[in-house]
């Protein structure tokens, strides 16, 4: 007989948003004044959500798999980083079962984008739409985020696989 395992991850990001760059966020391009400031392409959703994944399976975390100090990550598609995660989750047996996250952003008003943001989060993961939610919080004007200094992101992932039980 076999009974399903589970485990739960958590992700958190933040990345300073400045002028000049592109605005990144769960893997869709946001037409704004401002962008994220990183190494790679400052996805701050998908990093918090890699985070979750790496954690849900008790691999670390992304700077561990992806040093920001490493040139080869330099303005790489995050992406590329989510994958890997599922990869790597996914050589242990596990799958993703479902995705809660958060963006915290002052401005834009990311309403008209949280659907097309779940989209694509479901298409990297291989997953059913209904199986990631994406919630969008201002700063109320305080704050880091409130100051349009940065914007967070914070993600929850849970993670599931059948095991023999003997
Ligand atoms: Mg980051």
């Amino acid at each position: 007989m076999s009974l399903p395992e589970f485990r739960v991850g958590l992700g958190h990001d933040r990345h300073r948003l400045v002028a000049g760059r592109p605005l990144v966020l769960g893997g869709v391009s946001i037409d704004y004044e401002f962008g994220l400031d990183g190494h790679s392409d400052a996805d701050v959703l998908l990093h918090a959500l890699t985070d979750a994944i790496l954690g849900a399976a008790g691999l670390g975390d992304i700077g561990e798999w992806f040093p920001n100090t490493d040139p080869q990550w330099a303005g790489v598609d995050s992406k590329v980083f989510l994958k890997a995660a599922v990869k790597a989750v996914g050589e242990r047996g596990w799958e993703v079962v479902n995705v809660d996250c958060t963006i915290h952003a002052e401005r834009p008003k990311l309403s008209p984008h949280k659907r097309l943001i779940a989209a694509s989060i479901a298409e990297q993961l291989g997953i059913a739409e209904d199986r990631v939610n994406v919630k969008a919080k201002t700063g109320e004007k305080v704050g880091p985020i409130g100051r349009l200094e940065a914007m967070d992101a914070d993600a929850v992932v849970l993670l599931g696989r059948s095991t023999a039980n003997v």
